[in-house]
């Protein structure tokens, strides 16, 4: 019974109507946070004794350090969009005030802004 019950709201979960911003941000908040962990395993890479090798893996460093700005960009607007669904301003728009199409919340969970702004 209690299988029946948890197998039934996985499929829920996964094909259900209803939006939950908070399981959508909460996982992409993982995701990010695993794929920073991932990236800076590449930069912290030895360096090569091979002059050729190493200015290979500078190259390869320097888009990692990029990789890692912009993930730590996403990873903020992520905890921000958290801190509004904690406060009940989730989905406000931060210029106007207005609503933000729920569209645009399934599409990018942690818009700080509608369309228009
Ligand atoms: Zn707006």
């Amino acid at each position: 019974m209690t299988k029946q019950c948890s197998s039934s709201l996985v499929g829920l979960a996964q094909a259900g109507p209803t939006f939950s911003p908070d399981a959508a941000l909460a996982a992409k908040r993982i995701e990010l946070i695993d794929h920073l962990l991932a990236i800076r395993g590449d930069v912290l890479v030895e360096r090569e004794v091979d002059p050729l090798d190493n200015a290979m893996a500078f190259a390869g460093r320097g888009r990692a350090v990029d990789e890692i700005n912009r993930t730590r960009d996403l990873l903020r607007q992520v905890e921000a969009a958290i801190g509004r669904f904690n406060d009940g301003t989730y989905g406000t728009c931060e210029e106007c005030e207005g609503d933000i199409l729920e569209a645009r919340l399934k599409a990018v969970p942690w818009a700080a802004c509608c369309i228009p702004c």
